[in-house]
């Protein structure tokens, strides 16, 4: 059986067919432009694939409550061409297919835990920190969205002592986003992230942030597993700091297997850059049941 899946992002889109399995068979991406310009795009690829559903995983803020009446609509984004765009609605009008939709990141999260590192598991979050952050949670089994879906990016933190900036989120500014994306790192200290591998301030104060805000989440949700992904989590030197610095947040209070194992409890995303497209997958099949 082939699945469609449609990752849409902010830059890019990502369309692919795949199968049950997590297969991918065929894969394009085509650039966010207008949607007057990429919605065509999109469908005139998913025409004729004889594809029996279709997954999206969107850029937010997007409604994913199905009983409202702006479901699969983009809300607010900075994005002004797309604000207020029926996604879902173009693609259902062009594709008689049964569809599923969620945010990104709870799409990252669901392709992890359905072919991923965190097989198995019920409550796993995923956090991607790249040109934003954004964070996944799948609690119970079940993808989080609550009133419209959390914003564990836009989480309030406490500046680092040696931080000579502060954070830059236009809404908050000491926010995890704001302190720690990758155009943060890079506001900060005046060069590419990729480029500051050999500079150890700059990886101290990223971990504490990260660290910081892994502790909430703990706290808050007590995930079974935190997957973390994204442009700067290629800075592998993270996640022995993150770690550390989780154990010495968490101060002792709680001894479970899990945090006494951080090794496998803290890790990296396992899908090699497709958690999100077999993540769509998912959400697919899902839409079929
Ligand atoms: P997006 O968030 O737009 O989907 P990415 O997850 O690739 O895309 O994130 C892009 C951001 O990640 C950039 O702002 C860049 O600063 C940062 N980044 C990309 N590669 C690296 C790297 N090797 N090390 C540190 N930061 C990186
Ligand atoms: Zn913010």
């Amino acid at each position: 059986m082939k699945i469609g899946a449609l990752e849409a992002g902010g830059t890019k889109m990502v369309c692919a067919v795949g199968q049950e399995d997590g297969t991918i068979l065929e894969q394009i991406s085509i650039p966010t432009t207008t949607p007057e310009e990429t919605i065509p795009r999109i469908l005139s690829y998913f025409r004729g694939k004889e594809i029996e559903a279709l997954g999206v995983a969107a850029f937010g803020p997007v409604d994913v409550k199905p009983d409202s009446p702006s479901y699969g609509h983009i809300l607010d984004t900075p994005k002004a061409a797309w604000r207020h765009c029926d996604l879902l609605g173009q693609l259902k009008s062009a594709l008689p297919i049964p569809m599923g939709l969620d945010t990104d990141v709870n799409g990252s999260c669901l392709g992890e835990m359905t072919y991923g590192c965190a097989k198995g598991l019920d409550s796993v979050i995923y956090i991607t920190i790249g040109t934003g952050v954004g964070v996944g949670v799948c609690s119970g089994g079940k993808l989080v969205h609550g009133m419209l879906h959390p914003e564990g990016g836009h989480i309030l933190l406490t500046r680092h002592p040696q931080d000579p900036k502060g954070g830059i989120c236009p809404y908050h500014k000491n926010c995890l986003e704001g302190f720690a994306c990758g155009p943060s790192i890079e506001a900060r200290w005046g060069k590419k992230a990729a480029d500051l591998k050999d500079a150890p301030l700059v990886w101290e104060i990223e971990s504490y942030y990260i660290a910081q805000a892994l502790t909430d989440y703990i706290m808050i949700l007590s995930p079974q597993k935190i997957i973390l992904g994204g442009g700067v989590m290629h800075q592998e030197q993270l996640f022995p700091l993150i770690r550390s610095k989780v154990k010495e947040f968490i101060g002792g209070y709680l001894n479970t297997p899990e945090l006494n194992d951080l090794d496998n409890y803290i890790v990296p995303a396992s899908l090699g850059g497709d958690q999100g497209i077999m993540g769509c997958i998912k959400l697919g099949l899902d839409a079929l049941c």
